[in-house]
């Protein structure tokens, strides 16, 4: 079965992106912990990020190392958090959250909610922020 997030990569399903290549894709998580809060995923569909192939695992933390470049470039952040989890979508990702305290990384807390208007204009700015990057 298809996942929602290659349902996301062909343009089925919405999202706010902030980068894509040949391989990769990322865009703002729906229900973020915290503002700037970005999911990077490999194109290819596999649902447990160990068992990626070790060239698609080891582009897919160069990429997101890009992307995370630029999220700190636009939100104000101590640093750039990694975590994977993967509990509830079946097609691997790492989550890039901008943290300031341990606190921001607590998956159990009420999500942020955020206008659909600030959100697309956080998109662009990350967007814009990584595609600036030397
Ligand atoms: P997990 O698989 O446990 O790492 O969690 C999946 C993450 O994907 C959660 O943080 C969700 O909020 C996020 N998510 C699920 N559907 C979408 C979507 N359509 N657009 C953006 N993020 C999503």
């Amino acid at each position: 079965m298809t996942s929602i997030f290659t349902k996301i990569i062909n343009g089925e399903i919405p999202c706010h992106k902030v980068a894509e290549d040949a391989h990769y894709f990322a865009f703002l998580d729906i229900n973020p912990v915290a503002k700037g809060h970005t999911l990077v995923i490999p194109k290819k569909e596999v649902d447990y990020i160990f068992d990626l192939d070790a060239e698609t695992l080891s582009g897919l933390t160069l990429f997101a190392q890009k992307v995370a470049k630029g999220i700190a470039k636009v939100v104000p952040c101590k640093r750039v958090g990694v975590t994977v989890l993967g509990l509830e979508v079946p097609h691997a990702h790492v989550h890039l959250i901008p943290l300031n305290s341990e606190a921001d990384v607590d998956f159990k807390k009420p999500k942020l909610k955020m206008e659909s208007a600030e959100t697309a204009a956080l998109a662009r700015e990350i967007q814009s922020a990584i595609g600036n990057l030397q």
